[in-house]
């Protein structure tokens, strides 16, 4: 049995550190809608609904949960019941905006949820006209972006159920199957190892590999074939995996080995060249220069990797123009790819953590060219 990775003393801490960023960030309030901040910061995995909720933070004082009262039952059985979180219901007849707006009042500015609804943010705006609207994740960023040693091991956990997925893909991965009934295998699997949810399953067989986010088809594969095949799904405690490895439906075309091989370097140095105070933006360089070398470079065609937690990608993104320094706890994808459009595709995706020495891979299956 899985236990949720955090306790309540986990998500108390989380609240006021939240609250403390709020304050050194010089805005006035958080106001979160249901999504993985609200997950984070409370442990209620609730359902986004046309009714606000809203947790408020403010900078100053103890947080608040706005909810409809028809989900106080469902607020209540979440950790937000042995948090001890006051909830302030409204009933339907109720204007939930014009409660926000008098919890927060004397507010000069406050972060709204990234991912709110703009039908929310707009009548949260109409509430509070004077109020000005900024983002939360420039607060959220801080504290979800880098993982205790508990989250690290939900990760880990995850990624130990798609490597069991992954290890059973050449089973399924067969000329004259379509990428669809693969993928109904694949799914089948994701969830049978432990996920919750299947949140994306890409089987990219020949030309299809050459599209990085293609995701399944009725194409028939075909002997000579090489498969990009890229999964994920969320853990029961709302914890993300995501894996690529590349197959090939008998002995590969000699140039495609030739580029899978500079590839596989690319990405084992790119992973090696992770860190304490390597700035993220090196990591995709480190790939590209290999690339590069092999005569590579402009198949490369995306950034070689995102942050990966309560949700598949958040922050930090790998990608050029981000300095931040990586630091411990750390997690993210290296998976960089090479696409050679109408033939096809490769990629190689781990998920790894940054250690205080150096960097621990999540992911452990093989990274070789899988022949089936
Ligand atoms: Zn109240
Ligand atoms: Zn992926
Ligand atoms: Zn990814």
């Amino acid at each position: 049995v899985t236990t949720a990775p955090t306790t309540v003393e986990d998500l108390r801490a989380r609240l006021e550190r939240a609250s403390a960023t709020t304050r050194a960030c010089e805005i006035d309030a958080l106001l979160i809608s249901p999504g993985a901040d609200l997950r984070y910061l409370t442990g209620y995995d609730a359902v986004p609904l046309e009714r606000l909720t809203c947790l408020v933070v403010p900078a100053d004082g103890d947080p608040v949960l706005v909810a409809p009262t028809l989900e106080v039952p469902a607020a209540l059985a979440s950790p937000v019941g042995a948090l001890d979180l006051h909830v302030h219901s409204w009933d339907e007849t109720h204007d939930p905006y014009q409660l926000v707006a008098s919890l927060t009042s004397g507010s000069a500015s406050v972060a709204v949820a990234d991912g709110m609804a703009a039908r929310q943010v707009l009548r949260l705006r109409a509430a509070m006209p004077d109020v000005e609207q900024v983002l939360a994740g420039r607060v959220l960023r801080e504290l979800r972006m880098r993982k205790s040693a508990a989250e690290v091991d939900a990760l880990a956990a995850a990624a130990a159920a798609i490597d069991r997925v992954h290890a059973n893909v050449p089973q399924w991965l067969r000329a004259g199957r379509t990428e669809r009934e693969v993928g109904g295998d694949i799914a089948d699997a994701i969830l049978a190892e432990g996920h919750a949810q299947v949140d994306f399953v890409i089987v990219g067989s020949g030309p299809h590999g050459a599209s990085p986010h293609h995701e399944l088809s009725d194409r028939v594969i075909a002997a000579g074939d090489p498969v990009v095949v890229d999964i994920g799904g969320t853990m029961p405690d709302g914890y993300c995996s995501d894996s690529t490895r590349t197959y090939c439906v008998g002995p590969p075309p000699a140039d495609f080995a030739d580029a899978y091989r500079v590839l596989q370097s690319a990405q084992a140095q790119a992973v090696a060249h992770v860190a304490p105070g390597v700035a993220a933006e090196s990591v995709d360089a480190m790939a590209r220069q290999v690339l590069a070398a092999g005569g590579l470079a402009e198949r490369f065609i995306h950034r070689i990797g995102h942050g990966i937690g309560l949700e598949t990608h958040e922050e930090p993104y790998l990608v050029e123009g981000n300095a931040e320094p990586l630091d411990v706890g750390m997690t993210f994808s290296v998976e960089p790819g090479v696409y050679f459009a109408g033939r096809y595709g490769a990629r190689i995706e781990d998920i790894v953590v940054v250690t205080a020495d150096g960097v621990r891979s999540l992911n452990e299956r093989p990274r070789e060219l899988v022949v089936v």
